[in-house]
């Protein structure tokens, strides 16, 4: 575990792109909404946010650990930080991971952690669908869904004064507790509304980005036309509204997206980076 927090820490440490430019039209607008965030989580400060992330990140490493393919994994950090710069929390460290797993997942960490699976890089066709998916992922942590939902739940799993010493002592056995409640998480899924929410404004960063808006809808269409049975997308049908309830919610931005949708898609860098 030591190790692969090494590894996280040397490959995370790489600079963004900055060869888009980015655009400062009306998309700000709507990026807007994205800024509006965390207000309801008032007694996580951003070091506990962070730290939690952190002792959650390590337990899913322990199921899965790092593709060891250090050019793919700055690749993806390439993307993911320049995407993340777009937002209103640029500062967090935001670590980006590809984990050894042939199942399609992925899933934001508390603090700016995020990871995805190998089995949904090899199925993309593009970085502007990667960044569509990592986009949404960001959002996630930027609208801190699973912050409050670890929150939410541990105030229901740990009794009174509890929660307070689970926040602020990390050796306590309230913590581990609270730990093991947020890493669970990830098999149970967010509310729905977090879902659409992390579709809904993750398209908005990914256009800001500089990158074809139509990513992440393509990568959704790639999901609808799997087998809900097969095994590689199970958990990830259990925890997220169905493709195409994700598709139609999306249907009401499609004037944003098609405004957006002559921007970049890079199969080529893509192509290069991930299937090397
Ligand atoms: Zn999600």
């Amino acid at each position: 575990m030591r190790n692969l927090a090494f590894v996280l820490v040397f490959v995370f440490s790489t600079p963004v792109y900055a060869q888009f430019r980015m655009p400062s039209f009306d998309i700000n607008k709507l990026v807007d909404t994205v800024k509006n965030v965390g207000k309801a989580v008032q007694d996580i400060a951003e070091p506990e946010e962070i730290e939690i992330g952190q002792d959650v990140a390590s337990r899913l490493l322990g199921a899965a650990p790092l593709v060891p393919n250090p050019g793919l994994q700055r690749y993806v950090n390439h993307v993911g930080r320049w995407l993340a710069a777009q937002t209103e929390r640029p500062d967090l460290p935001w670590r980006f991971g590809v984990l050894d797993a042939p199942q399609l997942n992925a899933f934001a960490v508390p603090g700016g952690t995020i990871f995805i699976t190998r089995g949904l890089l090899e199925r993309m066709k593009s970085e502007a669908e990667l960044a569509g998916v990592l986009a949404h992922e960001i959002v996630h942590v930027l609208q801190k869904h699973h912050l409050k939902a670890i929150q939410k739940g541990a105030k229901t799993a740990l009794a009174g004064d509890a929660l307070g010493a689970a926040l602020q002592d990390r050796g306590s056995a309230a913590r581990d507790k609270l730990i093991a409640f947020g890493t669970e998480m990830y098999s149970r899924g967010l509310d729905k509304s977090d879902e659409l929410e992390a579709d809904r404004l993750g398209v908005v960063i990914a256009a800001r980005a500089g990158y074809d808006a139509y990513g992440l809808p393509s990568v959704l269409q790639t999901l609808q036309a799997m087998n809900a049975q097969d095994s590689g997308v199970a958990l990830m049908f259990k925890t997220h509204p169905a493709p195409a309830e994700r598709l139609g919610a999306l249907d009401k931005m499609q004037p944003t997206l098609d405004a957006y949708a002559s921007q970049p898609q890079l199969v080529e860098r893509f192509a290069a980076s991930v299937r090397k």
